[in-house]
């Protein structure tokens, strides 16, 4: 028997493809998004891709409940926290096992600007991975590559999404004492489509685009500010989440997410990893410890081995004790999935309509906002700019 995939649970991991040894797998996309697709003339009908499809066991086998949690900030290493999304706990970890000449595994950008899983095996290649990409990164061959990692007996961090690390498991049978996990706390995961339709319509505003930051911490501090860099050296920075293309569409996540996100069973308390990451939101009001401008990580301890290591970390970090109630106040991630929209023409409106276009019927503009839109962009600059209003601190989108 080979998997048969239902679109609404399958989790894209492609370990169906990676275990399947007479190359009967290949992929298809389906809405941007990565599915398997079965040769039936290469299938021996072994079952192996059903022994490590995720879908069959939507249910966290070995999970933690963290009754360690942390904030944390990297310190001395203002570089390195300047581009990280939160406290930059993420590159201290990482650097741990870089040191330990171990690997690391996570989600960064190819040449073509796709969201790929890679690896890194010393500080310079780990950059790649700094910054959260808000669309579902393609997993490619990581779970063969770390399997080979692990056993040659090296220190294997193993970085993404809660389905990819549960995924990891189920590839690799077992959880080996030489692999480290560290999932981020995740509500929904949006289309690469998205992304493209996005940096389509920007690069014809101005030139092929090279990076494309989420999370620009540069000039307004932590906040949700986009920094778009062409490779003719140009900025363009959308100071505002609700004039960003992809943020307006963010924010119909009942609309844009994968559909195995609206029934997540990752979506809790209970952990998969040994570490959980997010942003510390509301860090201010427990601790005067940080500076908040430059961002916090908040940092879950799940397992025995999380602790011991966080033990040899926290020098490198600016730390703090946080508590169960101050990170559920913002935390959707770990509590209740976005409850999906009933409208199936989102998908195909996002394919055929101009990007300026789609996102103007999902999230119609109101008046105003529709002046300062039609504005050049450096006009719609100085104009937001004196506001500062989506600053953390001060409220505005969390996530
Ligand atoms: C899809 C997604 C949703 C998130 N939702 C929330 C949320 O609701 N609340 C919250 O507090 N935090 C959320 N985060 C986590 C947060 O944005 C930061 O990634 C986290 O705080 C770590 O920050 P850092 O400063 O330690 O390191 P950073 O350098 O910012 O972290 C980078 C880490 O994120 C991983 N990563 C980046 N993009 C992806 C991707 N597309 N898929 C898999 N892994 C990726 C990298 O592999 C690396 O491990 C989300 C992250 C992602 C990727
Ligand atoms: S049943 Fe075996 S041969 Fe067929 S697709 Fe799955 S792993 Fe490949
Ligand atoms: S959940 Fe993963 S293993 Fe299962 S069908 Fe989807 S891509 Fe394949
Ligand atoms: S919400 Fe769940 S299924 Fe969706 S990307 Fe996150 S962990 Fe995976």
């Amino acid at each position: 028997m080979h998997i048969e995939f239902d679109k609404d649970l399958c989790v894209g991991c492609m370990a169906c493809q990676q275990t399947c040894d007479r190359d009967a797998i290949t992929s298809q996309r389906i809405n941007g998004f990565i599915y398997p697709q079965i040769d039936n003339s290469k299938c021996i009908d072994c079952g192996k891709c059903v022994s490590v499809c995720n879908q069959y066991h939507r249910n966290i086998k070995e999970g933690h409940i963290a009754n360690q949690i942390f904030a944390c900030q990297l310190f001395n290493n203002d570089e390195v926290l300047i581009n990280s999304t939160s406290g930059g706990f993420f590159y201290a970890l990482a650097k741990y096992v870089i040191d330990k000449s171990g690997v690391v595994f996570g989600a960064g950008y190819d040449e073509s600007m796709r969201v790929v899983h890679s690896y890194a095996e010393n500080e310079k290649q780990l950059i790649k991975f700094n910054g959260s990409k808000y669309i579902q990164s393609d997993i490619g061959k990581t779970y063969m590559q770390a399997k080979e990692f692990i056993a040659q007996g090296r220190y294997v961090l193993f970085s993404g999404t809660p389905c990819q690390i549960a995924s990891l498991y189920d590839f690799l049978g077992e959880k080996p004492s030489n692999l480290i996990t560290v999932d981020v706390i995740c509500y929904g995961i949006a289309s690469p489509l998205l992304l493209h339709k996005c940096l389509e319509y920007y690069e014809r505003k101005n030139n092929k685009i090279v990076n494309y930051r989420f999370r620009d911490k540069s000039i307004f501090g932590w906040s949700h500010t986009t920094k778009i860099i062409y490779a003719n050296g140009k900025t363009r920075i959308n100071i505002n989440p609700r004039f960003d293309l992809f943020y307006r569409l963010w924010g119909r996540a009942d609309l844009c997410l994968r559909s195995s996100c609206y029934s997540c069973p990752y979506i809790s308390k209970m952990r998969v990893s040994d570490f959980t990451i997010g942003n510390y939101w509301g860090i201010e009001a427990i601790s005067s410890k940080f500076d908040i401008d430059k961002g916090v990580s908040l940092v879950l301890l799940n397992t025995q081995n999380a602790k011991k290591i966080f033990g040899f970390i926290k020098n490198e970090l600016i730390t703090d004790i946080g508590t169960w109630d101050s990170v559920l106040m913002y935390q959707h991630g770990l509590k209740k999935c976005v409850t999906a929209a009933q409208t199936n023409t989102f998908y195909s409106d996002l394919k055929n309509l101009d990007i300026s276009k789609c996102v103007s019927k999902y999230d119609p503009p109101s008046f105003l906002k529709k002046i300062v839109l039609n504005m050049p962009h450096k006009l719609q600059y100085l104009l937001l700019y004196p506001l500062k209003i989506y600053r953390v601190k001060k409220g505005g989108v969390r996530l």
